[in-house]
């Protein structure tokens, strides 16, 4: 496997800061690599991913999370398609824990699970509704997504715990692109729970060339 950890900001083709509680997406082709910096720690950034020229075939949390053998997302895994195609496959991490299991946060989830009076808060659903359609997708291309840097432990019973988040300031992730990859991402905006440690902070996507 490739190793990206000792790429330079310098060298990159693409280096953008994310705000907080913003969208972000954009074009990996085969071979270029896209990191992800948790500028401030503890950011969770909530993920999609499709093959650029059929967005049809899209990221499966339920084939890449049987083909891994464990729920957790860290280097070497390989994203997989619902056609069990490799879309990204994480190639640098610092952090060695990214959740796939526990959905994005939305208006309607937060209402339930925070209460009513979270109902205005704005949610990684809206962002990525937001980011699909600027490429004629919506709601129903909204599919299982990754959680990076979000700590999410399966407890013994089979519940899923939001907990503090173990990345630290200047943490990232390497994805290396299998495909010709479209990444959509949400730098979640949540305040109700640990998952931002209640403070949502920018974050800094760089891409480099193969
Ligand atoms: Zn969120």
């Amino acid at each position: 496997m490739r190793d990206t950890s000792r790429l330079l900001a310098e060298a990159a083709s693409y280096d953008r800061v994310v705000p907080a509680h913003a969208p972000w997406s954009g074009l990996l082709r085969t071979g270029q690599t896209l990191r992800i910096v948790d500028l401030e720690g503890q950011q969770a950034v909530d993920a999609l991913f499709y093959n650029a020229s059929n967005t049809t075939e899209r990221y499966s949390a339920q084939d890449t999370i049987l083909a891994l053998g464990t729920p957790y997302l860290a280097t070497g895994a390989r994203l997989l398609s619902n056609e069990g195609n490799p879309l990204v496959t994480i190639t640098a991490d610092t952090c060695g824990f990214h959740d796939t299991s526990a959905g994005a946060c939305s208006c309607e989830s937060n209402t339930v699970r925070f209460g009513h009076h979270t109902k205005y808060m704005h949610a990684c659903r809206e962002n990525f509704i937001l980011e699909l359609g600027r490429y004629g997708m919506g709601k129903r291309d909204i599919v299982a997504n990754v959680n990076f840097f979000m700590n999410v432990p399966v407890l013994p019973d089979g519940e899923l715990a939001v907990v503090d988040g173990l990345s630290q300031p200047g943490g990232f992730v390497d994805l290396t692109a299998d495909m010709d990859t479209l990444c959509v991402f949400s730098n979640c905006p949540q305040v109700n729970n640990p998952c931002n440690g209640f403070r949502p902070t920018p974050i800094r996507v760089l891409i480099w060339d193969a």
